[in-house]
């Protein structure tokens, strides 16, 4: 089946980043946006754009019936989901399927049986994945004490239904499993109207690593390496690199083999991502991703493949464009997220952005729909662009990045640029020396 005319079911630096693969294929493009987004850089630039409904995002863009509309108005063939939204939305993936447009991204069945951590876990065990001690199955107040002394304190207790790092509560001590049990299930269910919690041993000093990879829904998969998500601020990451400085060749391509091998076995379509946590040389599978990640252009960035013209090609019923043997990695590459935010308290800074200038020169890439005279919009993620930057080497790509992040100017709002600015010149940062709790460490050490 060839696909078309793609809608990309997105906003923001997603939308504009799928629209370039689609045009790069010669594949018609329709942007979808709310009210608030008319005169987002992803809307002028698609063949055509659909208004999908108010600002907040229940109305727009995860508003299913207006997006099948919209599909059914301008003749789309297929959707592309970017990440969020409805990006991991079985329903959704059902749903198109029943309109007979496709969803560029796995079947329903594998994003439900990832969705739910608990039910993730037990498929990773099946297919020879390591994953982290843990309960296995749901932790409820009355047998919670028992679940915590078999694994060994501390233990981390998760929502079943996460996400974003929502609903996690650390118990270190018996006397504080009580209270942490109560508080991850009420969070849980505030945040995901669903109160179900597992628990996990809580690892104290790991490294969060996470391999991509994609399949063909046929039986054919790749790997394309790892990248390092260490450097986070409650749960959410904020820095990446490819590969990672943790990891030798032969520790990479053994995981990414257990990776591949296992997306075989499920035959696994589109693209995805396996995370693990890394301590003293060990893996333990956390959860799959069952989408493109926001950091993907790393993972570009070495090996010159296009991650969207994957997901497109197999979703289409064309393949994968490479096999593993042909996959090379080239040097190291870093992103840094740009958020409208306040670079020490992660405060929102929506507003408008006067000046924009982005940096440019060899390996450098800057993903994002920003320009000035932008207006951010308050209702959406404070995510306005990402900056990616590729080397020979991780001295390189650190040099050069110091070189690009004076060269950004982003003027009007506040952002987190003055961040990446003090952690390029950090020693442990150029040592590669950090693990899941560095950076609310330093930002702790080192607040004005
Ligand atoms: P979410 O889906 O909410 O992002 P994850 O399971 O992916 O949840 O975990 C997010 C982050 O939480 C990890 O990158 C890591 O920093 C921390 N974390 C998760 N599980 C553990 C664990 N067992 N021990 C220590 N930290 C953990």
């Amino acid at each position: 089946m060839t696909i078309s005319k793609i809608l990309i079911a997105n906003r923001g630096e997603i939308a504009l980043r799928v629209l370039r693969a689609c045009k790069e294929l010669g594949i018609a493009t329709v942007a979808v946006h709310s009210t608030a987004d008319a005169d987002a850089m992803h809307v002028r630039l698609a063949d055509e754009s659909v208004c999908i409904g108010p600002p907040p995002s229940r109305d727009s863009y995860l508003n299913i019936h207006q997006i099948v509309a919209a599909c059914e108005i301008t003749g789309a063939d297929a959707v592309h989901p970017g990440y969020g939204f409805l990006s991991e939305n079985a329903k959704f993936a059902d749903i198109l399927d029943a309109h007979g447009i496709t969803f560029i991204g796995p079947t329903a069945e594998h994003i439900r049986l990832m969705g739910d951590k608990i039910t993730a876990k037990k498929t990773a065990v099946e297919l020879g994945i390591p994953v982290v001690p843990g309960s296995p199955g749901e932790v409820l107040p009355e047998n919670a004490l028992e679940i915590a002394r078999d694994i060994g304190f501390p233990v981390l207790i998760k929502a079943t239904a996460g996400g974003g790092g929502r609903g996690m509560k650390v118990a270190k001590t018996e006397a504080e499993l009580e209270e942490a049990v109560s508080t991850a299930r009420s969070e849980a269910l505030a945040a995901f109207g669903n109160d179900a919690v597992y628990m996990e041993k809580y690892l104290g000093k790991p490294r969060h690593i996470e391999v991509q990879v994609v399949g063909d829904g046929a039986g054919n998969a790749i790997h394309l390496g790892e990248r390092d998500c260490s450097l986070q601020r409650r749960h959410q990451k904020v820095w990446e690199e490819a590969n990672s400085p943790a990891l030798n060749v032969e520790q990479r391509m053994k995981i990414g083999q257990i990776c591949a091998d296992a997306m075989k076995k499920m035959k696994y379509r589109g693209a995805g991502t396996v995370e693990f946590l890394y301590e003293n040389g060990e893996f333990y599978f956390i959860e799959m991703n069952t989408r493109l990640q926001v950091e993907h252009p790393i993972t570009e960035a070495i090996t010159g493949i296009d991650l969207v013209h994957e997901q497109i090609r197999v979703a289409s019923g064309a393949g994968l464009s490479v096999t593993q043997d042909e996959i090379t990695f080239s040097g190291h590459a870093i992103e840094c997220r740009i958020n409208a935010e306040d670079p020490r308290t992660f405060v929102p800074s929506p507003g408008t952005i006067t000046h924009f200038h982005a940096p440019g020169g060899l390996g450098v890439r800057v993903d994002s729909g920003a320009y000035a005279g932008y207006k951010i919009p308050p209702y959406y993620d404070s995510l306005i662009g990402k900056l990616i930057v590729h080397g020979r080497t991780r001295v390189e790509c650190m040099m050069r990045l110091r070189r690009v992040l004076d060269e950004f100017v982003v003027d009007g709002i506040k952002t987190t640029l003055p961040l990446f600015q003090d952690l390029v010149a950090n020693q442990d940062i150029a040592n590669g020396d950090y693990d899941i709790h560095w950076l609310e460490d330093y930002l702790a050490r080192t607040a004005p």
